[in-house]
């Protein structure tokens, strides 16, 4: 409880740190210049991943669609990420969600933002109306004590003045973590686990996750939400981890 505690008063307190290597922070992140030039980022805007999935593309792709995306659209119409799912930028998400250090979502949540904020320059038109982190079942919650989506969903939201919802979407049955299942299975494993609640009014949204994998979870959240009259979705994610095949 005191370690919990410790880990939101922590960084109100201190100055910014490296999280990587402890030196002092630069440009008000808990990052050094060093590590930060380390860290494996995505340029969507230079056409390094697929604009509706994320994935990384190929160097030499002139598209910004991959083939996955072009056979079979997913219901989602964009998809973000700021980093490909590698080390050290898989340790830090790593510890995060499993080990309580909530300090590391400020830091992942503004690089995030600023991967978005390029992003949505970029292609210009209009930002979504609210921001939704990918819910966890009330019985995982219980067990972790907080949902990692929302937390990095929190400097977002600050950084480009979108309003949180995290209650526009439920998880309403409780399924087994997608990494520990097959890619054949994962689809299956999400149908039917969440429901939306009253959408009224609300056409575009971005759902937030910290890793994306083969995107069924945000796929089944998608098709949830455009039943319930969302006109558009969009999915940020922390990092993207090639599909496994
Ligand atoms: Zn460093
Ligand atoms: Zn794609």
């Amino acid at each position: 409880m005191v370690d919990r505690w410790l880990s939101f008063v922590r960084p109100r307190l201190l100055p910014e740190r490296c999280v990587l290597c402890g030196a002092a922070g630069t440009a008000g992140r808990d990052l050094c210049a060093g590590c930060s030039a380390d860290l494996p980022r995505l340029n969507p805007v230079q056409g390094e991943a697929c604009r509706r999935c994320a994935a990384p593309l190929p160097p030499s792709s002139a598209g910004a669609v991959c083939g996955r995306c072009l056979r079979r659209p997913p219901p989602h119409e964009a998809a973000v990420a700021a980093f490909r799912y590698e080390p050290p930028l898989s340790r830090l998400i790593t510890e995060l969600k499993f080990n309580q250090r909530l300090h590391l979502a400020r830091l992942l949540g503004q690089e995030l933002a600023e991967a978005v904020a390029g992003t949505l320059a970029h292609a210009g038109g209009e930002p979504p109306q609210v921001l939704v982190p990918v819910p966890l079942h009330r019985s995982r919650l219980r067990e972790r004590g907080y949902n990692q989506a929302l937390e990095l969903a929190r400097p977002v939201s600050t950084r480009l003045g979108i309003p949180l919802a995290p209650s526009l979407c439920e998880r309403i049955r409780a399924t087994s973590a997608q990494t520990d299942l097959p890619a054949s299975r994962r689809r299956a494993n999400v149908r039917g686990a969440f429901r939306a609640n009253d959408c009224t009014g609300i056409r575009h949204v971005a759902l937030i996750d910290d890793v994306l994998t083969t995107g069924h979870t945000v796929a089944e959240l998608a098709r949830v939400l455009k039943r319930a009259g969302v006109r558009r979705v969009e999915v940020w994610g922390c990092a993207r981890a090639a599909a496994p095949s």
